[in-house]
């Protein structure tokens, strides 16, 4: 028993130890993410090439901002910011691998739909920045005015969006005379042309610094709104390592974010380790557009709409520049679950270490309640056993084993408070005879009968036991001798007076002599029974079927038995 029951307490220790195991790894488990990441970024740094559209400025503030930021290195990346010109461009970089990321216009769409397998990041811009711009003393104010003008562009595929307002205003383009651009806004204001491709986030500075008026023409208000500054990367290297492009879009948007937060810093930035042809004000006036375009407010960083590209993309299918938009989805990038690898892994270990807890606990209480129950069972064949050790088999009263110990229990209680308490010795008459005339069985049925007549008799504090063969021994609490007296006399007669049936049939009767006491304080042991004992000698000498109680000498009950 003492066995289980330490069986049972190493199990609950075990679901302790296990608890505090959680809560344990709960506690460590962002110190253990910090070291991996501290990991992360003692580890070799994977070089990235970064293909930008054009010659470094503020257009691209969060790329500087996340390489000076330390955003690329905790990312893992050690990234070279490629400036773009006329010969390199983004797209065809990132195709020919030469570069693994790069920042485009409405051009990456075009070059999915034609084919190529790219994938967006993030737009950067929420707007384009192209616009046409002319002299304001020129008179050109919208689309309609620009037939049969000079106006100086990109490339047809290169300005989409000018090419795409042009058609929705219905003008043909060999309506108007497109000439290849100088990147010279000097041309503009000499009147070389009527019209100039421009960057909201340029040409507009260079004219208010001379004092040039100008008018506006942008495809916004004409219903073409692109987006523009596209992150993106070939579909082949997202597919492969998502988890590795995800980490670098992050790092490059959480550049943007700072580069927004502190424009001012960037700026220097651009100039001092980007060698920017840009002025410090001229810098600080397209940081003040990009922020326009961007809208940061309004739409999370580098947010993209599946709506708006395909608006975007049908405009391509309008001009018919494409024929089908059938390359169109998987445009967009989306990382498994948009969470970040570290989170994905604290959520997988933590998930893992909740299963286990539940998987563990869930084995622990099945064996509680396995060793509960066998702690029941085990209990009740133990009750059982030490009922049985003292319990006389024969007439169910305590054996004298058992009335011993009761017995002590009861001294104690009269010693310490001086509770009187009476004992009865009683001894049936001439019970040899009995065996001898109907044999040992019959014996016994007698027995049994007194056995059962005692018990009826005595009163539920008192205790009655089978103290030798055919001897029985009763305490009664609280009794004085004079009362146990007059009640040991009513035993006997009721035990005369009681015909047993024999298994035969027949009848037997039989007489008891009784020995009577009381406690006294000097007793000491079973100084009481002993006295009893004399007393019910006394009565068998005085000739049996009698009561005699120790203190009173000798009485004669003069009970009959037949
Ligand atoms: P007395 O009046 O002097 O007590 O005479 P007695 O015959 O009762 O006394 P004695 O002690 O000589 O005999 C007791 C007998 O009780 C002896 C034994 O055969 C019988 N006896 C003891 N235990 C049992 C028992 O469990 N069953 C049966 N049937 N008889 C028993
Ligand atoms: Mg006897
Ligand atoms: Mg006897």
């Amino acid at each position: 028993m003492t066995e289980m029951i330490k069986k049972l307490s190493n199990y609950r220790k075990l679901a302790t130890l296990f608890r505090y195991c959680f809560f344990l790894g709960l506690l460590f488990y962002p110190a253990i993410v910090v070291a991996q990441a501290g990991q992360l970024s003692s580890a070799a740094l994977e070089p990235i090439r970064v293909q930008l559209r054009w010659y470094h400025q503020f257009q691209y503030a969060g790329y500087y901002a996340a390489k000076e930021k330390g955003f690329y290195e905790e990312a893992g990346f050690d990234v070279t910011l490629v400036a773009g010109s006329t010969e390199l461009m983004p797209v065809k970089e990132v195709l020919a691998g030469r570069a693994q990321f790069g920042s485009s216009n409405g051009q990456i769409l075009l070059s999915r739909l034609q084919g190529e397998a790219l994938v967006a990041l993030a737009a950067i811009f929420q707007h384009s920045p192209s616009v046409l711009i002319s002299l304001a003393s020129s008179g050109i104010k919208s689309p309609q005015d620009l037939i049969g003008r000079r106006v100086m562009s990109l490339g047809e595929h290169s300005d989409v969006s000018l090419i795409a307002m042009l058609h929705q205003e219905g003008i043909q383009l060999d309506e108007v005379e497109l000439v290849a651009s100088s990147f010279q806004i000097q041309d503009l204001v000499d009147s070389k042309v009527d019209a100039f491709h421009s960057y909201l986030t340029n040409e507009p500075f260079e004219l208010e610094k001379q004092g040039v008026l100008y008018n506006v023409i942008n495809p916004r208000d004409y219903n073409i709104d692109f987006y523009s500054d596209i992150l993106f990367t070939r579909e082949d290297v997202a597919r492969k390592s998502p988890e590795r492009v995800e980490r670098f879009r992050q790092a490059t948007l959480k550049g943007w974010k700072y580069a927004l937060a502190y424009p001012e810093e960037i700026i220097q930035l651009i100039k001092k380790e980007y060698n920017s042809e840009k002025s410090i004000d001229h810098l600080r006036f397209e940081a003040l557009s990009v922020r326009g375009l961007m809208m940061p407010h309004f739409s999370e960083i580098g947010y993209i709409n599946p709506i708006r590209i395909e608006l975007m993309a049908k405009v391509f299918l309008d001009l018919d520049i494409v024929d089908n938009l059938d390359n169109l989805d998987g445009l967009i990038f989306e990382s498994d679950t948009g969470l970040s690898s570290e989170v994905r892994s604290a959520i997988v270990f933590i998930l893992t270490f909740v299963i286990v807890l539940l998987a563990v606990s869930g084995l622990l209480a099945i064996f509680n309640r396995r060793l509960q129950s066998e702690i029941r069972e085990r209990k009740l064949v133990e009750e059982k056993l030490e009922t049985l050790a003292y319990t006389d088999p024969l007439t169910n009263l305590l054996n004298r084993r058992g009335f011993s110990t009761r017995y002590a229990d009861e001294l104690m209680r009269a010693q310490r408070y001086g509770d009187v308490f009476s004992v009865i010795l009683i001894d049936l008459d001439l019970f040899k005879k009995v065996n001898d005339q109907y044999g040992h069985e019959s014996g016994d049925r007698v027995l049994v009968s007194v056995a059962d007549l005692l018990l009826k008799d005595t009163r539920e504090t008192d205790f009655c036991g089978r103290f030798g063969g055919e001897e029985f021994i009763l305490l009664l609490p609280n009794t004085s001798l004079v009362e146990a007296t007059v009640y040991a006399r009513r035993l006997c007669q009721h035990i005369g007076d009681n015909n047993v049936r024999l298994q035969n049939g027949r009848l037997v009767t039989i007489t008891a002599s009784a020995g009577v006491t009381e406690w006294l304080s000097e007793d000491k042991g079973e100084a009481t029974i002993r006295r009893a004992d004399q007393a019910l000698y006394h009565a068998k000498n005085n000739g049996r079927n009698q009561v005699v109680a120790s203190d009173f000498g000798l009485d004669v009950a003069g009970f009959s038995s037949e």
